[in-house]
């Protein structure tokens, strides 16, 4: 007792010793680290992450000059004039996607053989599935929980028709625009359906009524037939060997020469960003009047949004990957501000890919292949969302769910997200499938309309963050067969810049096959 009283003092004091002496090291190595710094090291930081500083700088400023705007109460006008610049950064990013969505999927499918590429398809499709049912459940957890649809429905003002549509015709529209007829009218326009009372004369003059669905369009690419129809050609442009040659030479050019437009207009990024989030700021509804039931809403929405965003993805990353997950979304953080700032997933897609490439070096063949699909059909944030929005509208409409009504919402919440496009609240639109599937008012959707252009921002960007984390994912899982020396997966579009043309390999086989017999005696 009274030994070990005499040691430990003596103990705790060369451990002191030992704690001071190494934070001094520390701290000197540090000071010297400093001191090494030179102007030219400066430099080049900010010259490496000059496009994420200028993008964190332009949300900032957007921000401030938003709520400093805010008071002069401008005209619609002048909010257009305002918010012009950042319009023009959404123009140039949308005239990129069709060019870049098309030859991407093409060179990705046919730099790979169709063994490689339907394992890595299998991959992206468990993953993608795993994904969005993650998050419905995470949506309808917490609206559970929170239960923010507490109160009357009499706060909520607004009110409008909205039409009807049902679930079997929205399911087969999203088959249906999966094959386009028309594949140069599938580059401006998507199949939709609306239900249309009609007064039907049977011919025994009986007179009845019926909802019926009538075909029709709206304006806007038809991402999911134009990504069926090139990963189709891609496939069997590589099957084709030598004779596919030329049309996959084509369309790698066509990438190259997108993703350079791309480098360009990244430089302009952070101007359209900064205006594009001011003219928001200026243009939104006074917050302060928004009712408790709608806030409480919007809170519900951030906290299922941030757990997906924050803690199941990048869980999901290290688990699989053994990576920090966070330097991988540091890589990302130019592509999820430009889906802040543009509320759509598919013109943040020339942005995510040059992160993904440039900055996270996940090899071409997966983000061409993965990226395009995830862009289209993976929404996590956007499934998310209309889960716990549809409960949301049950709560406020005092309407008990039960099992099998939410079970319906989740499975036509993660349809619904499939179905969406990568476009501004394309969510909102896609909701009246899951509210129509368990006869809630569909009309119920204008209560959430006055917060949804500021949650759209929130789940594009975890939307996003989604297909890029997918793409690293598949990537991990994908590197047995990316290694392999199989002549159709080696003759990526990666290795096309360090390898020598197709022909020149020919020719010197040839010379090889010619000189043994002399070279041989030589030797
Ligand atoms: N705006 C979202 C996106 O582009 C879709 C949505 O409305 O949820 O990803």
């Amino acid at each position: 007792m009274t030994q070990s009283n005499g040691e430990n003092p003596q103990r705790t004091r060369s451990g002191l010793r030992q704690i001071r002496d190494g934070i001094q090291s520390r701290s000197l190595r540090a000071k010297k680290r400093v001191e090494n710094i030179t102007k030219h090291d400066v430099k080049g930081f900010f010259r490496r992450n000059a496009f994420v500083i200028f993008t964190v700088a332009a949300v900032i400023i957007g921000i401030i000059l938003g709520f400093a705007l805010r008071p002069y109460n401008m005209s619609y006008r002048e909010m257009k004039f305002f918010s012009f610049p950042g319009e023009l950064l959404m123009r140039m990013l949308q005239m990129l996607v069709l060019p870049l969505l098309v030859s991407s999927l093409i060179t990705g499918m046919a730099a790979l053989d169709s063994r490689a590429s339907g394992k890595m398809g299998m991959r992206a499709v468990v993953y993608y599935t795993t994904t969005t049912i993650i998050a419905v459940f995470i949506g309808i957890v917490m609206v559970l929980i929170i239960h923010p649809g507490k109160g009357s429905k009499d706060e909520f003002t607004k009110q409008q028709k909205i039409e009807q549509v049902s679930p079997a015709d929205a399911f087969l529209d999203l088959i249906r625009n999966m094959f386009p007829p028309n594949l140069v009218e599938a580059c401006t326009k998507q199949l939709t359906v609306n239900d249309t009372l009609f007064t039907l004369n049977g011919s025994q003059e009986i007179t009845r009524e019926e909802v019926i669905p009538v075909p029709g369009s709206v304006n806007g690419v038809n991402a999911l037939g134009l990504v069926v129809f090139s990963m189709c050609f891609g496939l069997i442009i590589g099957s084709m060997r030598e004779q596919g040659q030329p049309l996959k030479d084509f369309f790698d050019c066509l990438n190259e020469a997108i993703m350079r437009l791309v480098a360009i207009i990244m430089w302009y990024a952070p101007i359209g960003i900064l205006f594009l989030i001011a003219g928001k700021i200026v243009e939104m509804d006074d917050i302060t009047s928004m009712g408790g039931q709608l806030g409480m809403y919007t809170v519900t929405v951030i906290c299922g949004l941030l757990v997906h965003a924050i803690f199941v993805l990048p869980t999901l990353y290290f688990v699989v990957t053994r990576k920090n997950p966070f330097v991988f979304i540091g890589g990302l953080l130019q592509a999820l501000i430009t889906a802040l700032g543009t509320s759509s997933s598919s013109a943040t897609l020339p942005i995510t890919f040059k992160c993904l490439e440039e900055n996270n070096k996940v090899d071409k063949r997966v983000t061409r292949f993965v990226l395009p699909v995830g862009a289209t059909i993976n929404m996590d944030g956007t499934a998310l969302y209309e889960a716990l929005a549809a409960i949301f509208i049950a709560q406020v409409n005092d309407y008990d769910l039960n099992f099998g009504q939410i079970l319906t919402i989740s499975i036509t919440a993660t349809a619904a997200s499939i179905g969406a496009a990568g476009i501004p609240q394309a969510g909102l639109v896609t909701m009246v499938i899951v509210l129509t599937s368990v006869g809630l008012p569909t009309d119920d959707i204008t209560l959430i309309i006055a917060v949804d252009w500021f949650l759209d921002r929130l789940r594009t960007t975890t939307n996003v963050l989604g297909d890029s984390i997918g793409a690293g994912i598949v990537e991990h899982l994908s590197r047995h067969e990316l290694q392999s020396k199989d002549p159709e997966v080696g003759n990526s579009v990666v290795e096309e810049t360090d390898k020598k043309p197709y022909q020149l390999i020919c020719q010197e086989n040839e010379y090889e096959n010619e000189k043994p017999a002399d070279s041989k005696t030589k030797m």
